[in-house]
């Protein structure tokens, strides 16, 4: 929704598309929120690091439980995966983990395809440079061009890019990812400590009740279930 003076009204604005932004900001239109997803780059939504693998033992069993919730990251890695392997199998249960090496460009362009897709979801390219605040609490976000979104939550899912550095060797440099700027304003904002903790809150949230529900898929498959089948355990309270 647009103001006559310009300014724009969303439920939920979420900065950044990489993993945790995509999830948020589908949990978030898909319970009928209007929805502003914020990022730097409309061309790495879903970007992969520089393995491009899904899974392991503690990322394995969170891509679980984002399944179990409904969300895409289980079911976009079915469709890009170009290897499957259970890690540890010859151990005990306990430490077994299932694990998919993906095809880059394949994950990020379904990824891209299933947020531009969504109802109730804007997505938009620009860097969140500040918070905007309104009686002490967070009341939208302004990005580096002033172009301020108002919003009744701000969700940040910034990566490892606020004020992010690389080390090679004895050298470093300013990056969020090899290639890709840091987001050097945002920490600036006074909004660091802040931005640390919402991302806490909505990694969270995301997984929260989730452990009962998490069913077992396949061997070899995150999610084990047609499309379209996901529970439906996100409610607007
Ligand atoms: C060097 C390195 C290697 C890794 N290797 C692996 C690996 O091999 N396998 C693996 O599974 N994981 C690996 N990881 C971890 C993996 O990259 C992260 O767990 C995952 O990407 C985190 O997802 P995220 O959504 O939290 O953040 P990210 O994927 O980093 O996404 C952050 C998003 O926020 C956007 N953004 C940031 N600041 C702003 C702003 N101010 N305004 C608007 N948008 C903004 C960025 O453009 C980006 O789209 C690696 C991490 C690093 C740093």
């Amino acid at each position: 929704m647009v103001s006559l003076s310009g300014m724009q009204f969303f439920d939920v604005v979420v900065i950044g598309a990489g993993h945790a932004g995509c999830e948020a900001a589908l949990a978030s239109a898909r319970m009928g929120c209007r929805t502003l997803l914020l990022t730097m780059n409309l061309d790495a939504i879903g970007q992969m690091s520089c393995n491009p693998a899904v899974g392991g033992t503690a990322k394995g069993h969170l891509v679980r439980e984002i399944d179990a919730l409904g969300g895409e990251m289980g079911r976009n890695t079915d469709g890009a995966a170009i290897q499957f392997k259970t890690l540890n199998a010859s151990r005990g249960p306990a430490v077994r983990a299932s694990r998919a090496q993906c095809d880059r460009a394949r994950y990020r362009g379904a990824m891209k395809r299933t947020i531009e897709c969504q109802p109730n979801l804007e997505v938009r390219q620009g860097q969140a440079a500040r918070f905007v605040l309104d009686a002490g609490r967070v009341a939208g976000v302004e990005d580096q061009i002033g172009v301020r979104s108002w919003a009744r939550a701000v969700v940040v899912t910034t990566g490892t890019f606020l004020r992010g550095l690389i080390h090679v060797g004895l050298a470093r440099h300013s990056a969020g990812r090899a290639g890709e700027f840091a987001s050097v304003d945002l920490s600036n904002a006074g909004g660091s400590s802040l931005a640390r903790r919402r991302a806490c809150d909505a990694r969270r949230s995301t997984t929260r009740g989730s452990r009962s529900s998490a069913a077992m898929p396949s061997r070899g498959r995150f999610t084990g279930r047609p499309l379209g089948s996901s529970s439906n355990k996100f409610r607007v309270t």
